[in-house]
Parts: structure tokens; sequence; C-alpha cells
């Protein structure tokens, strides 16, 4: 669906009016002991077009959650922004001088527009609670649906990531499922609100090999058939290749290269670039 975009290389500005995410010259760091500044995040800029795929690559410890944690204004207290701005869908929910991300703007986006799959999906479900009572409530209370219309509405989402029985796991608790049976509920739960945007760190990371293309699957499915942006964050290349229509590389804090993933998979530029995909082979 996205054959008709052609982005240049070294492109990115998306079309406006199409634009949903702008992330510009974005800058994070923390104080250390002494009083001076890290800086994990540096002069980070990126956008997502309504309906795109964006591949945000890197090595581990490169910035690429901090980057994701700012969109979802989940970064922790002490981090500091530097520099930079982001827009969602018109709206700054991080302006330029401000320290903080404008939480309340942020959480009412939050599980309404965007949407977080993050990399545990264990830990980020409630052992207390059935599943389907995880996500029964969410649409109670977001989508102000009854009861019955919720439970029928999460069921049909439970079959939509693939899940085989859903009323099976719709009534189990979380430690009676698996990993990836955990993932694909994450899922569920995500597109339940029908976001316009999704962010995914790492989403396969915590699985088995064999159950990671099986969630990857899923997860690409639903972004064909819903059509909301996303930003995928991996520190694997093929993750990208399969998903992403854009890619953005990220070493050490900043960005070192951008592009289709088509181009920077034929002729990637930068060094770092072509490590990452060699290592991919
Ligand atoms: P990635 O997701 O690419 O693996 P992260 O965004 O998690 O990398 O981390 C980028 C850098 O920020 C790392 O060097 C990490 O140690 C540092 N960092 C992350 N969280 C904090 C924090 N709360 N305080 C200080 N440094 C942090
Ligand atoms: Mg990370």
């Amino acid at each position: 669906q996205q054959a008709g975009r052609a982005p240049a290389v070294g492109d990115e500005a998306a079309p406006s009016g199409d634009e949903l995410l702008r992330v510009d010259g974005i800058g994070i760091g923390y104080r250390k002991p002494d009083g001076s500044l890290r800086t994990v995040v540096d002069d980070v800029s990126f956008t997502v077009a309504r309906g795109e795929v964006v591949g945000i690559v890197g090595e581990s410890g490169s910035g690429k959650s901090q980057t994701a944690f700012a969109i979802l204004g989940l970064l922790p207290d002490d981090a500091e922004i530097v520099s930079g701005s982001i827009e969602f869908d018109g709206t700054r929910t991080l302006a330029e001088g401000q320290t903080k991300v404008d939480q309340s703007i942020v959480r009412t986006l939050r599980g309404k527009r965007i949407a977080y799959i993050p990399q545990e999906p264990m830990s980020n479900l409630d052992p207390n609670f059935t599943v389907g009572h995880q996500l029964v409530r969410p649409l109670q209370v977001t989508k102000r649906m009854t009861k019955a219309a919720a439970r029928a509405r999460a069921l049909e989402l439970l079959a939509m990531v693939g899940i085989k029985d859903p009323q099976r796991t719709f009534d189990a608790y979380p430690h009676e499922i698996s990993g990836g049976m955990a993932q694909r509920v994450l899922i569920a739960g995500a597109v339940a609100g029908e976001p316009d945007l999704i962010i995914a760190d790492e989403p396969t990371t915590a699985l088995d090999v064999t159950v990671q293309a099986e969630v990857l699957d899923v997860l690409r499915d639903l972004q064909h058939r819903l059509g909301m942006g996303m930003v995928l964050v991996t520190h694997n290349f093929g993750v990208v290749a399969d998903i992403a229509d854009r890619v953005v590389v990220m070493q050490a804090g900043r960005v070192v290269e951008t592009g289709s993933v088509r181009s920077v998979l034929r002729e990637p530029e930068h060094p770092y670039t072509q490590m990452l995909l060699g290592s991919m082979l």
C-alpha cells in the first residue's frame, strides 16, 4: 500500500497534511554525579506519515528506546530534554526549551491515538487479572463500550492477532500463556483503541526465535489491514527489512543514515549501516 510513495535517499519530509509525527532535533541527556551532562540522544530528527512504517535501527545503547520514550512521554523524571521538539498530528507534545514532555497532552494521546508495544510482554500484563479483563476494561473506558460489546470486541481482537482459541486465551491469566501469546495479546490491546500511531520497541526481541517471525507477521498484517503509522524500534535490520517503508539508523545517540528501506538495503552509505547489514546476512 505504500508503493505509491517514492522517498528519495536521504529524504525526510513527508508531504505536509500527510504528516503524523515529527521528531525535530531532539536531544536527551542525564546528569552525571559531577553535574556534567551525558547526552544519550543527540539531534535526532525524523517524520512518520499516516500509514507509514518507520524503522529505527541501531545496536543496543544507541538511544532508540530513549527516542521512543520521548514520543510516548515515558522518559524518567531525571531525563533532560536538551534540544528539539516533537509534534504529533499538529499538536506539540514537547516544545523547544521545555525540559519535559507535556504529560497531560501525551497521557490523553497515549492509549487512544498513540499505542505502545513494549519489549517485555509479561511485565506489561497484570498477573492478577485475566487477559480478557485487561482488554475489556480499556475498551469500556476509552471507547465507552458496554461490557458485552467490549467482550465481543476483545474476542474479535484476539482472533485478529492469530490466536486460535480466543475464548480460552480470554479466560486465561497471564502466567498461563506463553511469551509469544502474551505479545499477541499486547498487540491486540494496542490496536484496540484504533490508534493512528503505534510505537513498538523491540516487540519480538524477548521471544523465542521461531515465535519472533509469527509475531512479526501479525504486526505486519494488522498494519496493512488497519493502515496505522508505526515506529518500529529494533536492533535487527531483518525485522525492519520485512515491515518498514523507511529506516532511521542510529549510532551512539545520533542518526547516521535515513532513507527508504529499499535504498538503504541496496546501497547503505554509512559504514555503520553497512556493518549492521553485514551482521544480518
Ligand atoms: P537502545 O534502546 O538503543 O538500546 P537506550 O535508548 O535504552 O538504547 O539507551 C541509550 C543510552 O541511554 C544508553 O547508554 C543508556 O545507558 C542510557 N540511559 C537509558 N536510560 C537512562 C537513565 N534512566 N539514566 C541514565 N542513562 C540512561
Ligand atoms: Mg531499547
